[in-house]
């Protein structure tokens, strides 16, 4: 009789101290850091993503088109109607204009933007089709309330976001004026300490060459965010410095199969190409925009 209650009080003992040590697990589960990859919700090319730091601080890159406004929304109110920084790589709908409709037309808190964009004229005089846009997305970025917001990065700059480092390996390229939007793209480097993350934006063939010039030693990156969707963006030489083990694929399905609408590789674009160079760099692990929103915990 004795023996069977102290059995049943070490079996008691043994599963609360279980169900404590889940709990902890969960709460340090809770606290890793999360990378969402978000998906095109019509069929056109778009690039957002969502970095949440340990202490859920809010990071935005990009976002999409009108099309994908609202499905970044429902992140942003989870997160209280509150964006903690919002990075936009270059002037293109693409990726800023879900950013202008939140920005213009919500009630959502930006507290930082990190842009790097050239004055209005050198959008007309270069990138002349795109011109209404770049001077709507600029008038914009000084309207009373969004201007004291907005930050114009230095080349190499760091910014400390709750214990991690975001370094700025690119910014706008004015002397570059062929692909010019894209190649004025940003380059960011997130770091956690264990994991690295280097988003190119649409970087093209004239900034990968001034990174591996000018950035070389620090190209090296756990994850890279493909550039220009996959295709015709930056060269084999960038991505056999950054070598990393994961990528990210901003490209909806009809890209990533180069599929015109006649199937796999009856496209123009080049997106088999850089999937066969990833392949041979050893990539272990792609995620790709086609597939949905794809959250992934990061150290
Ligand atoms: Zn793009």
């Amino acid at each position: 009789m004795k023996n069977k209650k102290k059995i049943l009080g070490i079996i008691l003992s043994l599963t609360i101290l279980l169900i404590i040590s889940v709990s902890i697990y969960n709460i340090k589960e809770n606290k890793k850091i999360e990378l969402i990859q978000l998906s095109n919700h019509t069929t056109t090319q778009m690039m957002g993503y969502i970095i949440k730091t340990k202490n859920d601080k809010m990071i935005i890159i990009d976002g999409g088109i009108l099309g994908d406004t609202q499905n970044l929304m429902n992140y942003i109110e989870k997160h209280n109607n509150k964006v903690d920084y919002w990075f936009l790589t270059h002037n293109h709908n693409d990726h800023v204009t879900a950013f202008t409709e939140i920005a213009k037309n919500s009630n959502v808190m930006i507290d930082n933007i990190y842009v790097s964009l050239n004055e209005k004229e050198w959008y007309e005089e270069h990138e002349r089709g795109r011109a209404e846009f770049s001077n709507y997305l600029i008038d914009l970025l000084n309207e009373e309330k969004i201007k004291p917001k907005v930050k114009t990065p230095a080349l190499n700059e760091k910014i400390q976001i709750d214990g991690m480092e975001v370094e700025i390996l690119g910014i706008r390229n004015p002397e570059i004026t062929q692909n010019p939007g894209n190649e004025q793209s940003m380059v960011i480097k997130f770091n956690t300490g264990k994991t690295s993350i280097l988003i190119l934006g649409d970087t093209g063939e004239k900034s990968s060459e001034k990174l591996l010039k000018n950035q070389k030693e620090k190209l090296k990156s756990d994850i890279v965010q493909m550039s220009h969707h996959g295709q015709s963006g930056a060269t084999k030489e960038l991505y056999k410095e950054i070598s990393p083990k994961i990528c990210l694929w901003p490209s909806p399905d009809w890209l990533w199969n180069n599929d015109s609408g006649a199937g796999e590789n009856s496209g123009p674009w080049k997106t088999l190409e850089t999937r066969k160079w990833m392949e041979e760099l050893g990539v272990t692990k792609n995620y790709i925009e086609k597939d949905g929103d794809i959250t992934i915990k990061i150290k």
